[in-house]
């Protein structure tokens, strides 16, 4: 077994395999360097090789994307991450690597078993000659030099903001100024690519202030953090919504990024033979046109709310919206309140209901899968992000890394002892659970939340406290479909009549591409086709494989059309590859796309 080898000795075959792998490729032999990877292997490229979000899996289809990329790539120096020491367990090593391609430089992950290459991450970190300006490199921020044209940080800064969409284009739009368009537009600064990001809402972190009072992050601050600014030490582990807001607001300033506020985009369209966007956009009540040649659209995963038609609802007298608007628990003391969904926020509006002395029912429709907040934290993040594993030495980016290196399709195999781990601890809740009559799940496979998350993006709900509600009582629990609504009450297909004076849709969200049709066309947004999804074949993620999320941060089948989103950690990792993927275009460097993925679903 590699776990019993010296670390030397576990080094040397790193190293082996490194220098096999750098000479078969560097003599354009893609067999041989196909050669060195197992059967049953994975290479996962994050822009390096492929200028595209690509999993390879197996040696032909490796070998098949070297044939056609090496000539441009033209990688070498593969290494030993400096001061990262390989490791051997049960049968696997691990080792970071260093690598350089024509372009830039880039960092990686490898796992060996018995010598050959079972999974191969490859990341670009840098286009050479366009460097990000940060540490030895960071501006002077001083002329320290008589100047009589001197000018000030502000009055550069006011400059700047005078010109860019006036009279200078910026190369990027970004539509939305979420965490997810904040971010992109930090790293496009540091690459000095010239962009606007636009929202119409008043200021910088409105979408989390407008969302349910009670709303705090479900995921820990290890997890959440922004590109370049982490949180400070004394940050709640789990962040109020408002507070999440705040910092967003704070941070855009820091980052000096070109942020329009109050500004609503109401159509774009591409003109082909002049590679550029027209982006209609009403700005503090002006219309004007950008002209970007890039746009991406950070409109937000959650921003589409997917909203039943039911009959009925015409006539309900009550009040109904959809979770997204619901404006908190305040004025519905003493009222009953139905709230349909059995996910995230429907379990958070619930609770919150119930604290503020309403009599709240949840319609359960079909199974959810709930873990428990802090068992969630122990077993399934701990080792990447939480306190112990900063005070062990992971960072962020490395736990990010670590992440990315799992290949989707073996993922699961990763998931699913955790989750069996998971249950056994929390057992007795599962039973009071479903002795209450919740419709519980695992996932298809019994891999839990995370592969729910990226396969459907909904489906489970971490438990903060709600679950308890439900399981003892305190929030009545009603199984089944909706029939309609009548005047006061939602009834559901067993004749089942549950009076409502409120009723809240926890109904989800529809795919990213509908931005699209509503934003660009609809036969744009069948062109691109549905965001999000592994194609795994399991419930609300139909096959065939992708081996990626559909069309995030990578190249559509629309020219010069991106989508960026997902969660803090998915917006942070990969706002990376998605500016890297810009700046090579705004540098005028080739960029040819192996894999362009295929659309095989509309919505
Ligand atoms: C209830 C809830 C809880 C969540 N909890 C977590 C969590 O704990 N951890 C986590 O990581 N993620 C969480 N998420 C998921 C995700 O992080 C959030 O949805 C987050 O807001 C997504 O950020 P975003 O920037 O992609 O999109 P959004 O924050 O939705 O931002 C999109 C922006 O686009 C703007 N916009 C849309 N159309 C236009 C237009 N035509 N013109 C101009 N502007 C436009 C909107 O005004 C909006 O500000 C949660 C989501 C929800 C709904």
């Amino acid at each position: 077994m590699t776990a019993t080898l010296p670390s030397h000795e576990v080094a040397a075959g790193v190293t082996t395999w490194l220098s096999a792998f750098g000479d078969a490729l560097s003599a354009g032999d893609t067999a041989a360097a196909a050669a060195l990877f197992t059967e049953d292997c994975f290479w996962r490229d994050l822009v390096a090789f492929t200028w595209n979000i690509k999993t390879l899996e197996g040696r032909a289809a490796i070998s098949a994307m070297l044939d056609e990329t090496l000539p441009w790539v033209q990688p070498r120096g593969w290494k030993i991450t400096h001061g990262e020491e390989p490791a051997g367990a049960g049968g696997v090593v691990e080792a970071w690597i260093d690598f350089e391609t024509a372009a830039g430089r880039g960092h990686g992950h490898l796992r060996l078993r018995d010598g050959r290459c079972w999974t191969l991450l490859t990341t670009l970190d840098e286009l050479k000659g366009h460097e990000e300006r940060r540490g030895p490199n960071r501006p002077k921020g001083v002329e320290r030099r008589a100047n009589p044209a001197r000018t000030t940080w502000l009055e550069d800064r006011e400059q700047e903001a005078s010109e860019l969409g006036i009279t200078e284009q910026p190369y990027v739009v970004i539509i939305g100024g979420g965490q997810a368009g904040i971010g992109l537009g930090a790293r496009l600064r540091q690459l000095r690519v010239p962009t606007i990001i636009i929202d119409k809402r008043s200021r910088p972190g409105d979408q989390w202030r407008s969302r349910y009072k009670s709303l705090c992050l479900h995921d820990p601050v290890w997890y959440d953090h922004m590109p370049y600014l982490k949180f400070p030490d004394n940050w709640p582990v789990f962040s109020p919504k408002d507070k999440i807001a705040d910092w967003l607001e704070s941070y855009t300033k820091i980052m000096e990024l070109n942020y329009w506020p109050d500004t609503e985009a109401t159509s774009a369209a591409y003109d082909e033979e002049a590679g550029q966007w027209a982006v209609q956009v009403e700005r503090d009540g002006e219309l004007l046109v950008l002209r970007p040649a890039q746009l991406v659209l950070a409109t937000g995963m959650s921003g589409r709310p997917s909203l039943p038609a039911f009959p009925g609802m015409d006539t309900f007298r009550g009040d109904q919206h959809h979770s997204s608007a619901h404006p908190g628990p305040g004025r519905y003391r003493g009222k009953r309140c139905v709230v349909i969904g059995s996910n995230n926020s429907a379990f958070d509006i619930c609770g919150a209901l119930w604290e503020n002395g309403a009599d709240v029912t949840m319609v359960q429709r079909s199974s959810t899968h709930i873990v428990r907040s802090a068992t969630l934290m122990d077993i399934g993040l701990g080792a990447l992000y939480s306190e112990e594993a900063v005070a062990s030495g992971m960072t962020t980016d490395k736990a990010d890394m670590v992440f990315a290196s799992i290949p989707y399709r073996i993922m699961h195999h990763f998931q699913i002892p955790l989750y069996e781990q998971m249950r056994e601890r929390d057992q007795e809740f599962y039973d009071r659970l479903e002795a209450a009559g919740f419709e519980h799940d695992w996932g298809d496979d019994g891999s839990g939340l995370f592969m729910k998350y990226l396969r459907r993006g909904s489906g489970y709900y971490i438990d903060v406290g709600a679950a308890d509600l439900v399981a003892n009582g305190d929030v009545a629990l009603a199984r089944g479909q909706v029939d309609r609504l009548a005047e006061d009450a939602v009834v559901l297909e067993d004749g089942t009549k549950l009076p409502a004076d409120l009723v809240v849709y926890a109904t989800g969200y529809q795919s990213m591409n509908g931005w699209a049709a509503e934003l660009i066309s609809q036969e744009v947004a069948d062109k691109v086709g549905k965001c999000w999804g592994l194609g795994s074949d399991t419930t609300k993620d139909p096959g065939p494989w992708e081996g990626e999320q559909r069309n995030m941060w990578k190249p559509t089948q629309q020219q010069a059309l991106w989508f960026h989103g997902g969660n803090l950690h998915q917006s942070r990792h990969y706002s990376l590859y998605l500016a890297l993927q810009l700046k090579a275009r705004q540098a005028g460097l080739p960029t040819p796309v192996y894999g362009l993925q295929e659309v095989h679903h509309l919505r």
